[in-house]
């Protein structure tokens, strides 16, 4: 049974974070609650005060500007997987949303609450890790911007301030060379959190043929979504290549920061990684020969 609670739905953004300001730790923002609801009745979160967000138009939507990608915190995981721009310049973060929940779910998740839930298997998240996005926060002593993979400070916790939201989420637009892509692990096709995800973002030189570098990023059973950097050194300023990618994936598999839990033993999630990274390298290094040109 869902939990008693009071609920609050500010008219913008500055009265969100002043009413968050003022009811402090005892009170949560409201995006889509396909997470936050459901935690609540299962008894694993208890907030007194419920600040509704999803109202606030200027955390919505996508757009370009100044050679960035600017997600609102508030799109919808459908949104993004209708969205031109993510399909045509951010094609891992589509792969990621696409593979969401259902359709029902993606029409009321936010890509704001999957980063802010901070669970180790969430797809947008991983997919966003791997692309080096940045988030923009707000909170009453004003707006700050950090890296995503400085955004988690624990199991489950992230670095927001009491009073701060996330608002957006910015993204290089790409330049030729580069490309990206995600893929999970589940027992059924649809509705069922990664085993494992995995999402690789390659920058190549002009032909193509070998990486300049590389950002990989694991949504495991470990405590958050994390970045395989071991096995991004083993592919940077190499020349690519089947081989190199099975090496990269026995490289993931390895520094995984991977738990047991009833659904993936430990091995076999190492396994899932192992098994998973070049499928997903070799589309990546393909959009990178091919997609990529066409960004700019
Ligand atoms: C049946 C089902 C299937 C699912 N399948 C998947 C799946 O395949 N992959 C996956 O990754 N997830 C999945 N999810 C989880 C969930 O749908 C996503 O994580 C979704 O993106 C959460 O967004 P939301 O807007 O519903 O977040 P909410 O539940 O509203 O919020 C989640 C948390 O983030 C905080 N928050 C939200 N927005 C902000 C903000 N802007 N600033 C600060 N804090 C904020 C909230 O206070 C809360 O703590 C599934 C959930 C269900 C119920």
């Amino acid at each position: 049974m869902l939990p008693e609670f009071e609920l609050f739905e500010p008219r913008d953004l500055q009265e969100a974070v002043a009413l968050l300001t003022e009811l402090g730790k005892r009170a949560r923002p409201l995006a889509g609650g396909t997470d936050l609801i459901v935690e609540m009745r299962e008894g694993r979160t208890r907030p007194e005060y419920l600040v509704d967000i999803k109202g606030l138009e200027e955390l919505k939507g996508v757009t370009v500007s100044g050679g960035l990608i600017v997600i609102g915190a508030l799109a919808t995981l459908r949104v993004l997987e209708r969205s031109a721009i993510i399909r045509e310049r951010l094609p891992i973060l589509y792969d990621a949303v696409s593979q969401m929940g259902s359709v029902q779910i993606r029409s009321r998740g936010t890509i704001g609450g999957n980063l802010c839930n901070a669970h180790a298997s969430a797809d947008g998240t991983a997919a966003l890790l791997a692309s080096g996005a940045r988030l923009r926060l707000l909170g009453p002593k004003g707006s700050r911007e950090i890296a995503l993979e400085d955004f988690f400070s624990s199991t489950h916790k992230t670095v927001l301030n009491a009073g701060e939201v996330l608002t957006h989420i910015h993204l290089s637009t790409g330049s030729p060379g580069t490309g990206g892509a995600y893929s999970k692990y589940t027992v059924r096709k649809a509705m069922e959190p990664a085993l494992v995800g995995v999402g690789v973002f390659l920058h190549t030189e002009q032909d193509g043929a070998v990486c300049r570098a590389a950002r990989i990023a694991l949504a495991t059973t470990g405590p958050r979504p994390e970045r395989a950097v071991r096995a991004e050194e083993t592919l940077r300023g190499q020349r690519l290549s089947e081989e190199l990618f099975t090496r990269a994936g026995e490289a993931a598999a390895g520094e995984a920061n991977v738990g047991s839990n009833w659904r993936t033993p430990e091995d076999y999630a190492r396994h899932l990684i192992k098994v998973l990274l070049p499928e997903v390298a070799r589309r990546a290094w393909e959009r990178a020969r091919h997609e990529g040109r066409n960004i700019s």
